[in-house]
């Protein structure tokens, strides 16, 4: 099928590259020259594992291409998907600006029946009102000018093709048999349950995922802060508790708190959805202030045991996750932030979000590696859980001028580094 992909991000572009995997035509639109540019001469603008060669794979087999031209995009496609940013205002809702401008500028060139999905995660009623509404307001009509479906997407950064293509299920939200049905032709060969929904349906189950998913590591952490003061190691604790069946032992990894893209910004506007509608959402407030909360103590135990005025602290790990180069929420930027606050020198490694880091922190000392960031720092904080940490031993902190080690995430191997100290174990 020929496929128009509108927003080529995280999602768009591991939209774009898995379904050429399956022979599918895409289109990638964007309005970034760069990101187009760089994507037709098989550069990955994003870090994905496996994206970059899979990218050159589709370019090379005639598969895929990008382009400003979204005209052209819609006149040769079967399908539009949007796949651009939703972020959260600062007072908490869902900023409907980028899904907005999309679909108005889909209305204004569409040409003869398509079916549009709506792939970015949006708030129930949204893909109605805002997506369908734009279509409408050109004097579409709705089943015989365009098919609309929700589509929701689940894939982790940092493992974003893989999970593309074997995801645990796709979800189709639609109120027009036809158009979910071509969406369930496009998805053909896919080896995961297909689920069918009404459209607001479709658009709650991404929002219910991901609120369920952050309430299960903020469990673990908070379970993680009781099990540090009892002395008690609780990720043996989570082994156990993750062997239950109805339990399992994903999202148990205690740490230093959820970040990235999506979570926070997520369960934000599905609090003030709540909020909005008259149901004060308690758990997911105490979900986001729990998490708030553990992305500050690394900082704050850091700060128990030296001062920090005027004393040099390494930071390892910048992104979110391992494997992914975005640094969104990421709890680096927490403790980098808390460090700057007491008056600490802060000098920082990461093996691929040196550069997106850089942008929201101009003035740090950024090292080549994480020996030179380690280099006569007085104190090390390990944010996140590259593999490339995972193998640090002692002599490769035997260049700090102190000892205090810190890990937001289970990194280090304690026997090769003894007197590491976990943010709640
Ligand atoms: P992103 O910021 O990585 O990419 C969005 C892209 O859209 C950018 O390249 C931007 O230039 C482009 N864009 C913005 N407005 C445009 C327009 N009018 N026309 C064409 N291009 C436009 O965002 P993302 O992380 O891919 O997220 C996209 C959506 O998918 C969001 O709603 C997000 O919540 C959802 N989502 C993200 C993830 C994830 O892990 N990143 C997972 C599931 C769902």
């Amino acid at each position: 099928m020929n496929v128009c992909i509108v927003g080529a991000g995280y999602v768009g572009l591991s939209t774009a590259v898995g379904f050429a995997e399956h022979g599918h035509r895409i289109a990638c639109i964007d309005i970034d020259q760069k990101r187009i540019n760089d994507i037709n001469s098989g550069i990955c603008p994003i870090f994905e594992p496996g994206m970059e060669e899979a990218l050159k794979r589709s370019i090379g087999k005639g598969l895929l291409k990008a382009t400003p031209d979204l005209k052209a995009a819609i006149a040769s496609s079967d399908v539009i998907f949007i796949s651009v940013p939703t972020p959260c205002d600062e007072n908490g809702k869902m900023n409907t600006r980028f899904i907005d401008r999309a679909s108005k500028d889909i209305a204004s060139l569409l040409d003869g029946y398509k079916v549009i999905v709506v792939k970015s995660t949006v708030l129930p009623g949204a893909t109605e009102t805002i997506v369908k509404g734009n279509l409408e307001a050109t004097g579409k009509i709705y089943g015989r000018d365009f098919g609309l479906c929700m589509n929701p997407e689940f894939l982790r950064e940092g493992h974003a093709l893989e999970d593309f293509l074997k995801p645990d299920r796709i979800v189709i939200g639609s109120s027009d048999k036809k158009a979910g049905d071509v969406v369930e032709k496009l998805y053909n060969g896919f080896s995961a349950p297909i689920l069918r929904t009404g459209i607001k349906t479709a658009e709650m189950i991404k929002y219910a995922s991901n609120s369920f998913l952050a309430t299960k590591i903020t469990f673990a952490n908070e379970m993680g802060n009781i099990c540090k003061l009892l002395g008690i190691d609780v990720y043996k604790v989570m082994e156990g508790v993750g062997m239950d069946r109805r339990i399992n032992p994903h999202f148990l990894r205690a740490g230093c708190g959820f970040g990235g893209s999506c979570f926070v910004k997520d369960v934000s506007a599905l609090l003030n959805k709540g909020r909005e509608l008259g149901h004060e959402p308690r758990l997911l407030d105490a979900v986001l202030k729990v998490n708030a909360e553990q992305r500050k103590r690394m900082v704050h135990q850091l700060k128990a045991r030296t001062e920090l005025k005027g004393r040099r602290i390494a930071v390892l790990g910048l992104a979110f996750n391992p494997d992914t180069d975005d640094v969104r929420e990421s709890a680096a930027i927490d403790t980098v932030q808390g460090l700057l606050e007491h008056g600490a020198s802060v000098v920082v490694y990461d093996p691929k979000a040196m550069d997106n880091f850089r942008r929201l922190f101009p003035n740090l000392i950024y090292s080549e590696s994480a020996k030179e960031a380690l280099k006569d720092a007085d104190a090390c904080i390990i944010a996140t859980d590259w593999d490339e940490f995972r193998k640090l031993d002692s002599k490769d902190f035997s260049g700090m001028k102190g000892n205090i080690i810190i890990e937001g995430r289970r990194t280090l191997d304690k026997s090769k580094v003894p007197h590491v100290d976990g943010v709640c174990w």
